[in-house]
C-alpha cells in the first residue's frame, strides 16, 4: 500500500502573497483533495530580516478566500507541529550537528570580509562564485583557536566534488546537476538558525511530506536537498515543479503588469471562484476545450500528468471574460449583495450613504451583462445614483436632430410621462412609441435624447427598462433639467 498524500503549502512571511503563490497552494490543495490526502500549511519564518508584519495574516486571508482549507497547521494544529519554522530551531540545530558529527557538514569560520573578498577574486577571476572549502578540513587545534577567539561558526555542508545528483520531476521529467557547480553551501547560520534547504529537508521529513509541489524557481535548490536527505539517511519526497506565471511580454508576472497579489484581484472584484478556475486553468487543463469548470469538477479530475512545462501565460482577457461568466451565473440577489461594498467604495462620494439594497437589486439585472469586475459596476451605474446629470447639450441635440426638434419632444415627453400611472417598461414602451409619432419624428430620434436627458450618457441597459428603475420622479426631474440646459444653449 501506498502512504497517503501528505502535501504542504510552505509560503515565506515576507508581503502579501503573489497569485503566483497562491497557485502553488491551489495545486497543493487540489491534489491533496483529489487524493484524500492532507494538505499542510507550514510558515517559513526563519529569515527574520525579511518577515513582514501583517504577512501572515495576509496569507492566511488568501487561502481562505479561495476556499483552500488546511488539515494542519499554525491556527488549527497537527501530530507535526509546531508548523512555524521559528518555533522548531532545535530540530534543524539537532540535524546539523548530526550532520558535523558523521563527517558530512563542517563548522566554518570565515569573516563575512573574507567570503566578500573572495566572491570579488572570483569576479575578476571570472570563475564560478562559491566557497573555497577554506574551513572543510580544519585541524582541530585550529578550531579550537576559531573557538577561543570567541567566532561563533556557521554549519556548512560538505558536497561532494565530483559526480552528479540527479532526480526525475514528475513534470520536468529526468534532471541532472553536477556536483562541481554546487559549493558548500551554508545550511545553519552562525545565530543558529536555519537557511531555507535545511529547514526544509528537515521539515518535510519530519511531516511525512509525499509531494513537493512548487514553482520551477526551486529546481535548483533540488540537488541541495537530496544531498542531505541522503546524509541524513531519508527517502526523498516527489518533486512536482511547474512553471512560474508569465505576463503578455513573457516576464515573470510582476507589479508592472498590474495586481499581483490575489488580494488585489479580490479588490477589484473578481470573484473567488473565477480566481479557483482561472488559476486552475495556467498549467493544468482537462482537455483541450473546456474552460469553465467547478472546484468539485477540477478536485475530481485533477492529474499532474495533465499539469502541462510550458505556457504559464496570465491572459488578462480571459480572466475578465471568465469573471463575466461567473458573474453572470449569480443570482439577483447574490451579486447585489458582492456589489453593495464596491458601490460603496467607488460611487462618487456626494451620493448619499447608505446606498439603498432594494435600489441596487432592481439595477443589477440591467448592469451584469456589461460587467466584467465588481469594481465596474460603479463607473458603469453611477448614473443610476447621482443627484444631478451634467448634460452635454450637443448629444442632447445629436442624430440629426435640431435643438427645436429636441426641445419639443423633451417638453412633449415630459408631459405626458407625468400624467403616467405605473411608469413601468410596457407602459413606457406603450406611450413613448406613439408620442413619437405625434411629433413627426422616429422613436429612435425620441429614445436617443430621452435617454441623453435621463442617463446624460449615449450608451445605457435598454431605456425603457432603465427608466422604469430610476423611477418617474428622477426621470422628471432629469428631463426638466435636460429642457433648461438645452434653452440656456440656445440662448
Ligand atoms: N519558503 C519557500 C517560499 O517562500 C518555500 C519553497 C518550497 O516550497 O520549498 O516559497
Amino acid at each position: 500500500m501506498t502512504e497517503p498524500v501528505r502535501v504542504r503549502f510552505a509560503p515565506s512571511p515576507t508581503g502579501k502573497p503573489h497569485v503566483g503563490n497562491i497557485r502553488t497552494a491551489m495545486y497543493d490543495w487540489i491534489f491533496a483533495r483529489h487524493t484524500g490526502g492532507k494538505f499542510i500549511l507550514r510558515i517559513e519564518d526563519t529569515d527574520v530580516a525579511r518577515k513582514k508584519e501583517g504577512a501572515l495574516e495576509a496569507i492566511m486571508e488568501s487561502l481562505k478566500w479561495l476556499g483552500l482549507d488546511w488539515d494542519e497547521g499554525p491556527d488549527v494544529g497537527g501530530d507535526y507541529g509546531p508548523y512555524f519554522q521559528s518555533q522548531r530551531l532545535e530540530l534543524y540545530k539537532a540535524a546539523a550537528e548530526r550532520l558535523v558529527a558523521q563527517g558530512d557538514a563542517y563548522y566554518c569560520y570565515c569573516s563575512p570580509e573574507r567570503l566578500e573578498a573572495l566572491r570579488k577574486e572570483q569576479e575578476a577571476r571570472k570563475q564560478l562564485s562559491g566557497y573555497d572549502r577554506s574551513c572543510r578540513n580544519l585541524s582541530p587545534q585550529e578550531r579550537a583557536a576559531k573557538e577561543a577567539a570567541g567566532i561563533r561558526p556557521v554549519v556548512r555542508f560538505k558536497t561532494p566534488e565530483q559526480g552528479q545528483t540527479s532526480f526525475h520531476d514528475l513534470i520536468y521529467g529526468d534532471v541532472v546537476f553536477e556536483n562541481n557547480t554546487l559549493d558548500d553551501f551554508v545550511m545553519l547560520k552562525s545565530d543558529g538558525y536555519p537557511v531555507y534547504h535545511l529547514a526544509s529537508v528537515v521539515d518535510d521529513h519530519a511531516m511525512k511530506i509525499t509531494h513537493v509541489i512548487r514553482d520551477e524557481g526551486w529546481i535548483s535548490s533540488v540537488p541541495r536537498h537530496l544531498l542531505i536527505y541522503k546524509a541524513l539517511g531519508y527517502e526523498p519526497p516527489q518533486y512536482v515543479h511547474h512553471p512560474v506565471i508569465v505576463g503578455a511580454d513573457r516576464a515573470k508576472l510582476s507589479k508592472r503588469h498590474g495586481a499581483v497579489s490575489l488580494l488585489d484581484f479580490r479588490d477589484i472584484g473578481y470573484l473567488p471562484e473565477t480566481m479557483f478556475n482561472f488559476l486552475t486553468l495556467i498549467g493544468w487543463s482537462l482537455d483541450d476545450k473546456t474552460e469553465i469548470m467547478t472546484r468539485e469538477q477540477i478536485v475530481k479530475n485533477f492529474s499532474i500528468e495533465r499539469m502541462g512545462k510550458t505556457g504559464a501565460f496570465f491572459n488578462t482577457d480571459k480572466l475578465d471574460w471568465m469573471n463575466g461568466v461567473y458573474i453572470r451565473g449569480l443570482t439577483v440577489e447574490d451579486l447585489s449583495d458582492k456589489l453593495l461594498p464596491f458601490l460603496d467604495k467607488y460611487l462618487p462620494p456626494e451620493i448619499k450613504r447608505p446606498l439603498d439594497v432594494n435600489y441596487v437589486k432592481q439595477i443589477v439585472p440591467l448592469i451584469r451583462e456589461r460587467i466584467n469586475t465588481l469594481k465596474d459596476a460603479a463607473a458603469y451605474a453611477d448614473f443610476f445614483f447621482v443627484d444631478k446629470l451634467e448634460h452635454d447639450a450637443s448629444k442632447l441635440v445629436d442624430k440629426k436632430m435640431d435643438a427645436e426638434t429636441a426641445l419639443t419632444a423633451l417638453k412633449s415627453a415630459e408631459e405626458t410621462l407625468s400624467s403616467l400611472e405605473n411608469f413601468d417598461r410596457d407602459e413606457l414602451e406603450n406611450t413613448l412609441r406613439p408620442l413619437a409619432d405625434d411629433l413627426g419624428i422616429k422613436a429612435g430620434q425620441l429614445f436617443s435624447v430621452l435617454r441623453v436627458a435621463t442617463t446624460a450618457r449615449d450608451a445605457t441597459p435598454p431605456l425603457f427598462e432603465t427608466m422604469a428603475v430610476l423611477g418617474k420622479e428622477r426621470c422628471l426631474k432629469r428631463i426638466k433639467a435636460a429642457i433648461s440646459r438645452l434653452n440656456n444653449h440656445r440662448d
